[in-house]
C-alpha cells in the first residue's frame, strides 16, 4: 500500500467537494504524449479527461519540478497533493516516472496523484506504487465496445474490447492495491449517456473511492454535439449516487493548475 503521511480522504481537494476551498495541489506538466485519441480532444491542448479545453500548459522536465514545488509550495496554497495530470497521459511518458522518482525522494510529505485514461494502468501500476503514488484517477466512459468504438477514434492498437478490459484490470488492481481510486465519466449526449448509472454501478463493485461525471465540451470529432444541461448533469449525479459518492464541483484544473481549486 503507497505511504502518505495522512488519510487522502481527509486532505485531497479532488475527492472530497467540502475539501475543495481548503486544501491545494501543484499539477505538474511533464507528460505531452498520448497513446488514444479521444473524439472530444483537441490535441494542441492539454488533455479534456482532467484539465480545463483550450488551455495549453508549458512542458515541464523532471529536473525542474523541484525549484517549482518549492516555488508554489506556501501557506497560501496549503499543498497537500502533487499531481501529474497532462497535458498528454502520464503513463505513456517516460519523464512521469523520472518525476514521481524525484516526488518520492524529495517530498514524501504530500500525496502523489495521477489523472490517466486507464489503457496502461495495469502495466504501470507497480512502478506508481513502488512511488508511493496513492491517488489515482481513471477516465471511463463507457464499458461497451460498440460505444467505445464511437468515443475513440484509436486506442494504440489495442481493440475496443482490449481497451476496456485493460482499463478495468487496472483499476482492480489499483483499488487491490490501496490506491483511492477516483473514476472520471464524460456525459455524452447521443453517446453515453444512458450507461452512465452502469459506470457508477460498476465503480460501486470494484470498490472505487468517488465518481466525477464531467459535461462533454464540444469540441474536435464532438463540436457538433450538444453539451447537456447542468440540470441534467445534476440529474445524473443524483442517480449514479445511489451507488458511489459524487463530486460536484470540479472545476477541470488546467494541467499546470497550482494552489486550492475554489479559489484560483
Ligand atoms: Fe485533483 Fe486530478 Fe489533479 Fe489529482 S490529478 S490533484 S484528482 S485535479
Ligand atoms: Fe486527449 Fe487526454 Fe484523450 Fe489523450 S487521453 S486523447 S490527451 S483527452
Amino acid at each position: 500500500m503507497p505511504v502518505t503521511s495522512f488519510n487522502i480522504m481527509d486532505k485531497h481537494p479532488c475527492y472530497d467537494d467540502n475539501h475543495r476551498s481548503c486544501y491545494g495541489r501543484i499539477h505538474l506538466p511533464v507528460a505531452p504524449k498520448c497513446n488514444i485519441q479521444c473524439g472530444y480532444c483537441d490535441r494542441k491542448y492539454d488533455c479534456v479527461n482532467e484539465s480545463r479545453p483550450g488551455v495549453t500548459s508549458k512542458v515541464m522536465t523532471h529536473d525542474q519540478v523541484v525549484d517549482h514545488i518549492k516555488r508554489h509550495n506556501t501557506p497560501v496554497n496549503n499543498i497537500k497533493v502533487i499531481g501529474i495530470a497532462g497535458p498528454g497521459e502520464p503513463l505513456y511518458n517516460p519523464e512521469t516516472f523520472k518525476t514521481l522518482k524525484v516526488l518520492d525522494e524529495e517530498f514524501k510529505q504530500f500525496i502523489k496523484c495521477i489523472s490517466t485514461n486507464g489503457l496502461l494502468l495495469e502495466d504501470k501500476l507497480e512502478q506508481l506504487i513502488k512511488y508511493n503514488v496513492s491517488a489515482i484517477t481513471v477516465t471511463l466512459n463507457t464499458l461497451n465496445s460498440n460505444t467505445a468504438k464511437m468515443i475513440y477514434d484509436y486506442t494504440a492498437g489495442y481493440s475496443y474490447e482490449e481497451f476496456i478490459q485493460k482499463q478495468i484490470n487496472g483499476i482492480v488492481n489499483a483499488v487491490n492495491e490501496g490506491v483511492a481510486v477516483k473514476i472520471n465519466t464524460v456525459a455524452i449526449s447521443s453517446v453515453n449517456l444512458g450507461e452512465i448509472e452502469e459506470i457508477a454501478q460498476f465503480a460501486y463493485e470494484v470498490k472505487a473511492t468517488v465518481m466525477n461525471v464531467t459535461s462533454l465540451i464540444p469540441q474536435a470529432k464532438f463540436a457538433g454535439y450538444k453539451k447537456i444541461s447542468s440540470k441534467e448533469l445534476q440529474y445524473i449525479r443524483e442517480v449514479c449516487s445511489k451507488y458511489i459518492k459524487q463530486l460536484y464541483g470540479c472545476s477541470q484544473c488546467r494541467a499546470d493548475a497550482v494552489g486550492i481549486p475554489n479559489k484560483i
